[in-house]
């Protein structure tokens, strides 16, 4: 379903309004995209709900940036409250997937613009695939029509199409607010519901960058973040757990690309996936900033340097709404 938000930039994109507006001299502050992967969704086994667009429309996505909008990284965050009116945008990605290497690396350098990369590290040893990967690879290769109900798993679900996305999305919910033990055992009841097993570790290097990838990225001029190590909600572990998540993968970044993590966004990201402890174990880490992902922009003031507010690049939708969130943050991002 087309949202209000997407439907209105739509309107105001093709009224010739959008362009009248953009051009009434920005705003204060700046607005953090958030991507995920770069591709094609319909072409792929895992899930296809971690797609923010196709390489043709992030293309677009960057000329657009490029011709309207000043670039930024984090570095230029404190120089914020000196900054005049204007459209500030700055690009992250999360996770750590392969085509960010592969496809997005490109498509940067060729606009000359630079983005975030935010990882977890445990990812790029790519010995397993994401629990929301691997949940949909298990459906899409099942021979079974039909799976449940079993103790973890309430009602029975149609794997078979025209269902089959619908069965993910269900499945997914479920382990959504589960902790990392919970979504292990989840798995190994699904991988033997659905006849399909766990997923094998050559899938894993499909679909990771490896650490030299993320070397290439550094190395041109990108920033690469922390995003922990295993990928859990951070409020659903106890301080100890949290810092070593946060430390491990402070700690991997170190050692393999030789400089200090100072940037880091949490799993998931909505307001209630990280606490009071989180921004401790931040601030022992020497973290400067952590970025969520429940929309907003970022004003001069108030500016909580724990809670950079970012917005989601949604694959489908128009190129007038990104220009609508990026040009008119205040009423779409
Ligand atoms: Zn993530």
């Amino acid at each position: 379903m087309v949202s209000k938000s997407v439907l209105a930039s739509y309107v105001l994109g093709r009224s010739g309004l959008g362009t009248l507006l953009r051009h009434t001299g920005g705003h204060r502050g700046f607005v953090a995209l958030n991507y995920h992967r770069i591709g094609y969704p319909a072409e792929c086994e895992f899930d296809r709900g971690v797609f923010s667009a196709t390489p043709e429309a992030f293309e677009r996505q960057l000329e657009f940036l490029k011709k309207e909008c000043d670039v930024i990284l984090p570095a230029d965050i404190k120089d914020l409250p000196r900054w005049g009116r204007g459209n500030y945008a700055m690009i992250t990605f999360d996770d750590g997937y392969r085509d960010n290497h592969d496809i997005a690396l490109p498509l940067l350098r060729a606009a000359n613009l630079k983005a975030v990369f935010f990882i977890a590290t445990g990812f790029m040893d790519r010995t397993r695939l994401s629990w929301w990967d691997e949940i949909a690879w298990m459906v899409r290769t099942s021979a079974r029509q039909f799976i449940g109900p079993t103790a973890m798993l309430p009602a029975c679900l149609t794997l078979g199409e025209p269902d089959r996305q619908q069965a993910i999305d269900s499945l997914l919910a479920i382990c959504r607010h589960r902790t990392p033990d919970l979504v292990d055992r989840f798995l190994d009841v699904m991988a033997e519901a659905t006849g399909s097993g766990r997923a094998p570790a050559s899938l894993a290097q499909e679909v990771w960058m490896n650490w030299d990838m993320v070397r290439n990225l550094h190395e041109a001029g990108m920033v690469v973040g922390g995003h922990t190590v295993h990928h859990p909600i951070l409020s659903f572990l106890t301080r100890p757990e949290q810092a070593r998540e946060i430390t491990g993968c402070a700690r991997a970044v170190e050692q393999h690309l030789k400089v200090p993590m100072r940037v880091f966004s949490y799993p998931r990201g909505k307001p209630d996936a990280f606490n009071c402890d989180t921004r401790a174990c931040l601030a022992d880490a020497n973290v400067e900033y952590a970025f969520s992902y429940y929309g907003g922009m970022n004003l001069p003031a108030p500016f909580d340097r724990y809670d950079v507010r970012r917005v989601s690049v949604d694959a489908g939708a128009p190129l007038e709404h990104f220009e609508a969130m990026v040009t008119l943050p205040r009423i779409f991002a």
